[in-house]
């Protein structure tokens, strides 16, 4: 790279970071992007419930935006991992895998979060395709398919009734002792909705379109669809490292123009929000370009 230091290193070149790069870079503003490459939408065959974008693969969309992005002359991309970083005066200086250093005067994290896969064979393949984590991306595709929820938790009820929006033929997984109150149990009941105890095996697929899902008591159960909420974690651990608060859920805190706790700081998608989309990680990568470019006007002016 050409600078000894950057206006701002982005961290994550996917949505958001690109977005934020976009703006930057018609800022004027010197933008190192440092991406791996792995935006946690890669295994879905196609993205929805985006305008313009609606069917595309997501690979694709991620291949146009870098065009665009490197487009201009102040943007810079590298294939790399972000693997620490530290403050140095008001700057940021950020070291890679590979062993480079690079430093700027403001730091941008948008590379988002890790689903963690539940034990379950066959789960991993299917996530993303036939094993959906939101029914306004992928729900058009499987109106009324014989469909299943995993959801463990006191939330299993709400997430039920949401997707019984979307199909009638429904049965929630609670795999195991079920969390639902007896009053819940019966609302699902008079709505023909199953629900089975029985802790999951493994799913059966075919190129990760679920066939049957496998239950540990042996019983199985053919189904075309599975909605689950995963646990997660920050891909990267730097934003915690430098100071930046985390909120309970998981979240790094940001507020209205998104800053995080620490000056100079910003973050941006899916690793402030559980709002998960496209358009949402866009419109929160575009706000944080903006508003880093205005506090550079603001303390060179
Ligand atoms: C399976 C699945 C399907 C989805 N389908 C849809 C859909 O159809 N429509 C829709 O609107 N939304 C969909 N979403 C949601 C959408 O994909 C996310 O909201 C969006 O990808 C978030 O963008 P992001 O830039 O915040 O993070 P990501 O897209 O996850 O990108 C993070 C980037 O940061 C990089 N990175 C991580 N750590 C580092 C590091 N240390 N150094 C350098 N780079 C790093 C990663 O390699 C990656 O490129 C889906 C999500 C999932 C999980």
């Amino acid at each position: 790279m050409h600078h000894s230091k950057y206006d701002v290193i982005i961290i994550g070149g996917s949505f958001s970071g690109l977005s934020a790069a976009m703006a930057l870079g018609r800022s004027m503003r010197s933008v190192l992007v440092i991406d791996s490459g792995r935006p946690c939408n890669r295994q879905t065959p196609a993205t929805h419930n985006v305008i313009t974008l609606d069917g595309e693969k997501p690979g694709n969309i991620i291949l146009a935006a870098k065009k665009q992005v490197l487009l201009y002359d102040t943007v810079f991309l590298i294939n790399d991992e972000a693997k620490s970083a530290r403050q140095e005066g008001p700057d940021f200086v950020v070291t890679t895998a590979s062993g480079q250093s690079q430093k700027a005067r403001k730091l941008i994290i948008t590379s988002g979060i890790k689903d963690i896969m539940p034990d379950i064979e066959g789960f991993t393949e299917c996530w993303g395709i036939s094993i959906l984590h939101c029914p306004y991306c992928h729900g058009y595709e499987v109106i009324n398919k014989k469909t299943g929820i995993l959801s463990i938790d006191e939330m299993a009820f709400d997430f039920t009734k949401m997707i019984s929006h979307w199909t009638k033929h429904l049965t929630l997984f609670t795999n195991g002792k079920s969390p639902l109150s007896e009053k819940q149990k019966e609302v699902l009941k008079d709505r023909n909705i199953k629900v089975v105890e029985s802790e999951l095996l493994s799913i059966h697929h075919e190129d990760g379109y679920v066939k049957t899902v496998n239950f540990k008591d042996d019983s199985t159960l053919s189904l075309e669809a599975l909605y689950t909420r995963l646990p997660f974690e920050q891909n990267s651990g730097i934003p915690e490292a430098l100071g930046c608060k985390i909120n309970d859920d998981g979240y790094i805190e940001i507020d209205e123009f998104q800053r995080t706790s620490i000056s100079g700081l910003y973050a941006a998608g899916d690793n402030t929000t559980p709002f998960r989309s496209v358009s949402a990680a866009m419109a929160s990568g575009n706000m944080a370009g903006a508003f880093v470019n205005k506090e550079l006007i603001e303390e060179d002016f």
